[in-house]
């Protein structure tokens, strides 16, 4: 999916005007990807019209090109589709929490009642587990082993005690105990049948979780959003764990549960470890389909930290190739306004890869002091022709900042190489001009 949405997006950005045919053009090929990813016909029937209809009445930002503003609807109607914003669990304002967790055989309901366990108990909860899959063989065992690993503990009763019985014990247990939060691990069936969800119905008549949460397997695309859809309409669910995240490449389940069934995805499990839990992001998931890094949250903190007026001139001095070391300083000051050097770069799809920034990334932020008192200890006919800093200068460089020849060697070394980047950087960025890339 995010392969052929990039490949679309190339394709627009290469373009400086866009007419109404292009993002007709455009759409029909999302609407294809989007398909073809196992997405709901009906959800994406109304993402299509409702991107179209923005795109037409352009909601306008003047700072970026058409282009970019189709793409910028477009992910911000995905990361709607998906909720817009993240949702948190329900906690019971008198505690203990209780978690039932749902679903069907195989989906992973043991395994992530454990990693939700381990989540919670990092924010300060104290989590029981509770063993309520009486039917598998090895089920209680396998919440045992899980609660072992991770020192949690676990409730269990003996052979052949009723699922509601065990439930019901538990929310005493964990009052006796001291447990603010309870997850129930349930049974499951291959398939949805009549039995489960009258046995599940029970358990939450007489225990009335807070939260009843439907672990899916993101694997099953649409089998995913049907068993989400049946579960809502029997139970009345709260939240969807969607699991096996990091072996589905398709992406579909996720874009639809939340506009098919109204429940949010509210976690999602991307690993077989115990720590491969994370809260979900509709935002940052749009991003990681579209293969924007976060392009545009970097688009609004560089507007919010640099000044136009400087970028202008330095743009224009890189042309030139007057890029200066004082520019050097400048600049990195610039971007240190950004935040930490190496996440500012892991930003920029593409860039992230690129070794030479991974170098320059490696200037940490404190690093930026030596830096700063090594160019200001040059005079300025030396910041105007950093080629031609000898030994002897840089000696005296170094003992008038307190550092070392090492030291200047280095910054020497990063600014020529930010200077040969930047120049890189700024063809890249005249060839695009007329493709309107972001450079
Ligand atoms: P249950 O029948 O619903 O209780 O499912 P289990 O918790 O027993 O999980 C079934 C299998 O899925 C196990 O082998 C888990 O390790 C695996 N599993 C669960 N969640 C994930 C996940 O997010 N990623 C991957 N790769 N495997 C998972
Ligand atoms: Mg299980």
């Amino acid at each position: 999916l995010a392969e052929r949405l990039q490949e679309t997006f190339r394709k627009l950005k290469g373009k400086g005007r866009l007419t109404e045919a292009d993002v007709d053009e455009a759409m029909k090929e999302v609407r294809r990807a989007l398909l073809g990813a196992d997405v709901n016909f009906q959800v994406v029937k109304n993402f299509i019209a409702r991107v179209k209809e923005r795109a037409v009445g352009q909601d306008v930002l003047g700072s970026l090109t058409p282009a970019q503003q189709v793409i910028k609807i477009v992910r911000d109607e995905l990361a709607g589709l998906m909720g817009g914003t993240q949702s948190k669990l329900n906690l019971a304002s008198k505690p203990p929490t209780i978690v039932m967790m749902v679903g069907l055989h195989g989906a992973g309901k043991t395994t992530t009642a454990a990693k939700l366990a381990n989540v919670l108990r990092k924010q300060g909860r104290r989590p029981l587990l509770v063993a309520g899959d009486v039917y598998r063989p090895a089920a209680i065992k396998q919440l045992q082993v899980l609660g072992q690993q991770l020192d949690i503990p676990v409730f269990a009763m003996g052979d052949g005690q009723s699922p509601v019985d065990i439930a019901r014990a538990s929310v005493e247990h964990a009052i006796g105990t001291g447990r603010d939060l309870l997850i129930i691990d349930t049974a499951g069936r291959l398939q949805i049948d009549e039995e489960m969800m009258a046995e599940l119905e029970a358990i939450k008549r007489t225990v009335h979780p807070h939260e009843i949460l439907l672990v899916v397997d993101a694997m099953t695309g649409q089998v995913a959003v049907n068993v989400a859809e049946t579960f809502n309409q029997r139970l009345g669910l709260d939240g969807v764990v969607l699991t096996k995240l990091d072996g589905d490449t398709r992406g579909g389940a996720a874009l639809s549960v939340k506009a098919v069934t109204g429940c949010p995805i509210k976690f999602v499990g991307v690993g077989e470890k115990l720590d491969a839990l994370e809260p979900f992001h509709p935002d940052r998931m749009a991003d990681r389909i579209l293969g924007m890094g976060d392009v545009l949250t970097l688009i609004e903190k560089a507007q919010a930290s640099f000044d136009a007026e400087q970028v202008a001139r330095l743009n224009q001095k890189i042309k030139s190739a007057e890029f200066t070391l004082e520019d050097f300083l400048e600049q990195l000051q610039e971007v240190k306004k950004l935040g930490p050097l190496q996440q500012v770069i892991s930003m920029i799809p593409g860039l992230s890869s690129m070794k030479k920034l991974k170098e320059l990334g490696d200037v940490d932020d404190k690093e930026l002091v030596y830096v700063e008192a090594i160019i200001k200890s040059m005079t300025p006919w030396e910041r105007a022709h950093p080629h031609e800093i000898n030994g002897s200068r840089r000696r005296r460089i170094a003992r008038g900042s307190g550092t070392s020849v090492q030291k200047v060697n280095s910054v020497l070394k990063q600014f020529e190489q930010t200077r040969k980047m930047m120049k890189q950087f700024a063809e890249v960025g005249r060839g695009a001009k007329k493709g309107g890339r972001i450079p």
